[in-house]
């Protein structure tokens, strides 16, 4: 997810560049890749580039309820700035506001946006993630997966609802 700034470094404060956004990416960080989609628009401003954008990805979840995996739709609203490390003219080194884990452009004004998304795709995964919203988990006696249909088991614990 890399993008050549140095044009839009050059252009004037208030530029703005739009790009599509189709590329795989590990977001979990166990290997497994998935598809992120969307736009994104780049805006010069006095110091960064600004990065917004409307990103959609797709990730393998383990739903907490029946242990299955299934694929989860996750959306991002992207919004960062992206500080330039080299003067986009002199290729002199800038210094870096005082924020800690700010983004940067590389050297060669290569603008990544993919640790980001990554960071944004991660935030976006619910906590207690389900494969549908009545997903009917397992049987506590057998472990059958009940969204399968009902296991053998005596109803020994009645449940009022
Ligand atoms: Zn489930
Ligand atoms: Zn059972």
């Amino acid at each position: 997810m890399k993008i050549n700034v140095a044009q839009l470094l050059r252009a004037s404060i208030g530029s703005v560049r739009d790009y599509e956004i189709k590329q795989v990416i590990d977001i979990t960080g166990d290997g497994v890749n998935s598809l992120v989609q969307g736009k994104v628009r780049l805006m010069r401003t006095n110091r960064s580039i600004l990065v917004k954008g409307e990103l959609a990805a797709e990730v393998e979840l383990t739903c907490s309820r029946c242990l299955g995996s299934f694929k989860c739709p996750l959306k991002m609203n992207l919004e960062e700035e992206y500080y330039p490390t080299a003067d986009v003219d002199t290729g002199a080194a800038l210094s870096l506001p005082d924020e800690p884990g700010c983004f940067t452009i590389d050297q060669q004004h290569v603008l990544d946006l993919t640790e980001a998304v990554r960071q944004y795709a991660l935030l976006a995964i619910p906590m207690k993630p389900l494969c549908r919203e009545n997903c009917a988990g397992l049987c506590p006696f057998c472990g059958h997966n009940l969204n399968r249909g009902p296991c053998g088991c005596p109803s020994r614990v009645a449940n009022p609802r």
